[in-house]
C-alpha cells in the first residue's frame, strides 16, 4: 500500500487506522523509492494490532525499461538506505523540472511544478502528483485523461531517469533483510515473451520472486506467471496496490484470489516473525 509518503493520498497512520477498520491483518507500506512513511505506519500497527511488513517499492531500470521492485520486509535502519534514499530523491526532483518543462511546452500552467509540489508534500514527487496539479489546473478533467494524454508511456511528460540498475535494487533490499519482489509484472506492457525473459533475468540475478495477485490482473495471467513461478522456483506475492480511496478500481487490501503453495505469505508466516 501507499501512503503520502509517495503517492498515496492517506497518511500512515490514517491508512493503518483504516485497514484495521476493514480487518486487514497483514499490511505492507511499499511507498515509492522512500522508508518515511514505515515508523508512523508501525506504531498506529502496534496500536491497531496488525502485523506490519515495512516495504518499499524502488524504481529502477532493467536494460532500457522502468521498472517497480517490491522491497517486503526490510530493516528501514540498514545504513544503506539513506544514501540510496538520497539517490533517487535527487533523480526524482530532477525528472520533475523536465516533466514541468515539457507540460509547459503543452498547455500547462507556468507553476505547475510549484502546484505538483503542493500535491507531493513532503513526499516524493512523481507523475500522479503532475496529473492531480494537471487536474487542478484544468488542463484534464480526470487524472486518467491526464496520464493517457501527458504523462502515460511514451507521453511527452513520461520523462525518463537514471534509476539505478534492477540489480542495485535487489542487492539493497535483500541487503537490509527483505524480499526483492518484482511489482505487477503485467504492468510494463511487454509481451508475454520479454516478460518471460524479464523474470528469467530476475531469477538468474538472485530476486525471490514476482507479484501475480494484485488489481487488474487477469486469472489467466495468474496462471501463467504461477507456472513461470514454478519453472524458476521463485516466490510469489500478492498485494492491493492501494492508493487512494478515491480509485474505485482497487479497494483497501483487495486483490484477486491466489490458491498456491508458492505464496510469499506463507514465508512470512513461518519463517520471518514480525
Ligand atoms: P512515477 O513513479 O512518478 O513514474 O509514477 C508512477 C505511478 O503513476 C504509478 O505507480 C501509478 O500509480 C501511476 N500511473 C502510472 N501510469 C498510469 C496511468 N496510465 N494511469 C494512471 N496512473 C498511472
Ligand atoms: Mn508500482
Amino acid at each position: 500500500m501507499h501512503s503520502t509518503a509517495s503517492d498515496g493520498a492517506l497518511s500512515p497512520a490514517e491508512l493503518v487506522a483504516r485497514a484495521a477498520e476493514a480487518s486487514i491483518r497483514y499490511l505492507a507500506l511499499t511507498d515509492h523509492d522512500t522508508l518515511a512513511g514505515l515508523n508512523e505506519a508501525r506504531v498506529e500497527a502496534v496500536r491497531q494490532g496488525i502485523q506490519f511488513i515495512p516495504g518499499v517499492e524502488l524504481t529502477c531500470r532493467w536494460h532500457k525499461r522502468t521498472l517497480h521492485l517490491l522491497g517486503l520486509g526490510i530493516d528501514p535502519e540498514y545504513e544503506g538506505w539513506r544514501e540510496y534514499e538520497a539517490r533517487l530523491q535527487r533523480l526524482r526532483e530532477q525528472r520533475a523540472e523536465t516533466i514541468a518543462f515539457k507540460l509547459r511546452g503543452k498547455r500547462a500552467p507556468d507553476d505547475i511544478l510549484e502546484r505538483a509540489r503542493t500535491h507531493a508534500g513532503r513526499g516524493q514527487i512523481g507523475r500522479p502528483h503532475f496529473a492531480r496539479a494537471l487536474l487542478e489546473a484544468g488542463v484534464v478533467s480526470t487524472e486518467n485523461e491526464a496520464f493517457d494524454r501527458y504523462l502515460g508511456q511514451g507521453k511527452v511528460g513520461d520523462v525518463k531517469a537514471e534509476w539505478p540498475d534492477v540489480a542495485e535494487a535487489i542487492a539493497i533490499v535483500q541487503a537490509s533483510g527483505g524480499k526483492a519482489i518484482l511489482a505487477h509484472p503485467t504492468k510494463y506492457r511487454m509481451t508475454f515473451s520479454r516478460l518471460r525473459l524479464l523474470l528469467s533475468a530476475l531469477a538468474e540475478a538472485g530476486a525471490d520472486g514476482f507479484e501475480i495477485g494484485y488489481p487488474g490482473i487477469s486469472q489467466d495471467y495468474i496462471r501463467l506467471l504461477l507456472k513461470q513461478a514454478e519453472v524458476l522456483d521463485m516466490q510469489v506475492s500478492s498485494g492491493s496496490d492501494f492508493h487512494n480511496p478515491e480509485h474505485h478500481w482497487t479497494g483497501l487490501g483487495r486483490f484477486p484470489r491466489v490458491e498456491t503453495s508458492r505464496h510469499l505469505i506463507h514465508q512470512f508466516y513461518t519463517d520471518m516473525p514480525l
